[in-house]
């Protein structure tokens, strides 16, 4: 049978421009089709707009330690609309470059909805579009309980677009999002409490760096509120939001802001008129080639909830190209060992395992664990600390993870995602020069077990 299209992707995020992009450029015809804005979640309301208002947040720091540089400085005044309409420009921006990538590579562009009507049959719009293959790359939207008033709160969809920054926030949730955007806020001045369900946020990464983050985070200012969870939220007679908890306490603010996770964006997709089954947690199912359990349909990036970043989905659309129109060129996606940053203030960076899914997964751990004030700092009041922390397996010598929390982490951890994937020992690091003088020699100096 003829198709119209050799690949069909929906959505035109992360996952699904990569897929579509490299496809064309193996010579398939490959039509996208996006409901919402070009560069999906990551350029629009995610990763490139976060780091840009993390950019501003951390404006403060730089003004706060100017003095012990000898700059006298008059007081500073920060205009919300001024961070938040450049930031807009910028998006823009990116937005035309991203249908300019499509274009400029021969993908047929749809501006809409789009619909399974079959194995092998999309819906755009009330046109019909056939395609040997169907690419599922819908990403994820934000989860928010359902509590009484949780219509008085905002996302991460709504904090980038407010009008005014709010004098007082409330946070709810522990993860990446509800992090970084704690320290956003509060750096760029509101009065911000961060409320977690349980006993210490970020739960998953080192326990080192989850406290020595809690630690960091109070001593700025933020106010942490653990083991509490939001019973109702009700709007007072002024205007400003009344979070009631669990155990009693009220608190007054001027905006709840839930970052609860993601759940996959499956709205109105019509995957009941084809075989495409969902996992236990709601996902979609895929293979280990991103295979559904309808063959002709594959599924990538936040849909598949398995790691859900920007380069991971990257790689998995990097991936179906290959597979489906350059077989030759094909490498299964590598799991292990994946950088990740938290952009909070201090940042985290972090790669591989955690001293305590080392130990669970049994190894003999050694533990390299640093804490110092940084360089930076030393003409200034300022008294945060940079934490590094380096797990070895005592018996082969392998580093089998990097933590770091302090200035620059991810852009540190980078590059010690390329030493873990060549698999270097601890000896490798110790022999390694340093680069004198930066934070991140001590990564490659640290040459007693603290345990
Ligand atoms: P998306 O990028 O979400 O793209 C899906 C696209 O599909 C969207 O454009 C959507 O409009 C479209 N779509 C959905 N349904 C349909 C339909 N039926 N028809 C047509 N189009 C449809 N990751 C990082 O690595 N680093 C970060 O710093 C980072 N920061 C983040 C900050 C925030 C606030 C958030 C929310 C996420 C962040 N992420 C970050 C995660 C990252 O954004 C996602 O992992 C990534 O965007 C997933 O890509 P994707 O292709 O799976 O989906
Ligand atoms: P996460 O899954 O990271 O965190 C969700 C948080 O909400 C957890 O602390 C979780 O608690 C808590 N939570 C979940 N359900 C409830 C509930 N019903 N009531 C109270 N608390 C709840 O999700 P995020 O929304 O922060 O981010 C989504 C994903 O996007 C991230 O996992 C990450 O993959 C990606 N991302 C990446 C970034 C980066 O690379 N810098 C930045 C932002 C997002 P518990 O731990 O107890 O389950």
């Amino acid at each position: 049978m003829a198709y119209d299209f050799d690949l069909f992707v929906i959505g035109a995020g992360s996952g699904g421009v990569r897929a579509a992009r490299f496809a064309a450029g193996f010579g398939a015809k490959v039509a996208v089709a996006e409901s919402r804005y070009l560069g999906g979640t990551c350029v629009n309301v995610g990763c490139v707009p976060k780091k840009l208002l993390v950019y501003g947040a951390h404006v403060a720091d730089e003004l706060e330690q100017a003095a012990g540089f000898g700059w006298t400085l008059e007081e500073g005044h920060f205009d919300w609309g001024t961070l938040i309409a450049n930031k807009n420009r910028e998006i823009e921006r990116l937005n035309g470059i991203y249908r300019n990538l499509l274009v400029n590579s021969g993908v047929t562009l749809l501006q809409g909805h789009a619909r399974l009507t079959g194995a092998n049959e999309v819906e755009v719009d009330g046109q019909r579009y056939t395609a040997e293959h169907i690419l599922i790359a819908t990403g994820g939207w934000p989860q928010v309980p359902d509590i009484p008033g949780k219509e008085l709160a905002i996302t991460s969809n709504e904090a980038f677009y407010l009008k005014d920054l709010p004098r007082r926030v409330l946070v709810v949730g522990g993860g990446y999002i509800a992090v970084e955007f704690a320290g956003i806020f509060q750096g760029l001045g509101a009065a911000t409490t961060l409320l977690y369900r349980g006993d210490l946020f970020l739960r998953g990464f080192d326990g080192s760096v989850r406290t020595h983050l809690k630690e960091e985070l109070e001593k700025r200012g933020l106010d942490l509120q653990f083991n509490a969870d939001i019973q109702r939220i009700d709007k007072l007679e002024d205007g400003s939001l009344k979070a009631t908890l669990k155990d009693g306490r009220e608190l007054v603010i001027d905006c709840v802001f839930y970052a609860t996770g993601r759940r996959p964006m499956l709205d109105n997709l019509g995957l009941e008129n084809t075989g495409v089954e969902l996992d236990a947690r709601g996902y979609i199912r895929v293979d280990q080639q991103y295979q559904t359990t309808a063959p002709s349909i594959l599924a990538i990036g936040d849909v598949i909830g398995r790691v859900q970043l920007t380069p991971v989905a990257l790689a998995e659309g990097m991936a179906v190209a290959r597979r489906l129109f350059k077989p030759e060129q094909y490498r299964p996606v590598d799991y292990q060992n994946i950088p990740t940053a938290v952009f909070s203030q201090p940042p985290i960076g972090t790669v591989g395992l955690t001293e305590e899914q080392a130990l669970e997964a049994g190894h003999k751990v050694q533990v390299f664990e640093s804490r110092f004030r940084a360089m930076k700092l030393t003409l200034t009041d300022i008294q945060e600390k940079t934490l590094m922390k380096l797990v070895v397996d005592a018996e082969t010598d392998k580093v089998l993870g990097c933590h770091m929390v302090g200035p620059d982490a991810g852009e540190i951890i980078q590059g010690l995602g390329v030493a873990l994937k060549a698999g270097a020992t601890k000896q490798q690091f110790d022999e390694t020069i340093g680069v004198h003088p930066t934070a991140a020699e001590e990564f490659v100096t640290m040459r007693t077990a603290t345990r």
